[in-house]
């Protein structure tokens, strides 16, 4: 499926609330994104297509969109699916890394032994909205921390007001479907 079709099918999908869950802040809504069957699936089914050659290992999906996308998506390519979570959710022992968020600060943490035995595994990073790539940085910093090798950060929205994809590009390659 070609990348535009899937932005013209998508584009309209995705509902701004204004002022949540501060006042400033536009919020990216995608639930309304994913209670649409259609989009949804041309989304994974685009995703799939992108990376079933990229011989992944894992996916990563950040809490708590990229759990939607990431999951989906792992089940689709037949991979393992990795959450990284907020401070203090994970139950065994974790890494922790800290960042600066849009709206905060926080913290994100990954199981030490997430990635199983598998010596460097590929990772693809998950999530739905890139802003100031805060969060996003602490977690390919994770994934490579642990071991893994993560190989691209996938993003369905990326803010442009925030100049954050040259910051992570740093450490890995970068996709976003979205540029609004
Ligand atoms: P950042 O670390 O600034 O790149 O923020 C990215 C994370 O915060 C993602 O997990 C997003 O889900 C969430 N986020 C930040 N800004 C927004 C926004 N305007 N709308 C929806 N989600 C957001």
């Amino acid at each position: 499926m070609n990348l535009e079709i899937l932005q013209n099918e998508l584009s309209g999908t995705i509902r701004t609330v204004p002022d949540f869950p501060k006042p400033g802040i536009q919020f990216k809504d995608i639930t309304t994104l994913i209670n649409n069957a259609k989009a949804f699936n041309m989304l994974m089914e685009f995703l799939e297509e992108r990376y079933k050659k990229n011989d992944l290992d894992f996916i990563a999906g950040i809490e708590s969109r990229g759990f939607i996308f990431g999951a989906a998506l792992a089940t689709r390519l037949k991979k393992g699916f990795v959450p990284i979570r907020k401070k203090g959710k994970l139950p065994f022992t974790s890494v922790a890394e800290k960042y600066v968020l849009e709206y905060g600060f926080d913290e994100v943490e990954i199981h030490i032994d997430a990635f199983r035995d598998i010596q460097k595994a590929k990772v693809l990073l998950i999530d739905d909205l890139i802003a100031t790539g805060g969060t996003a940085e602490a977690s390919v910093k994770l994934i490579n921390s642990i071991g893994g090798n993560c190989v691209e950060a996938c993003f369905l929205l990326r803010l442009l007001d925030f100049d954050a994809v040259d910051k992570i590009k740093q450490y890995t390659k970068v996709f976003t479907i979205l540029d609004i």
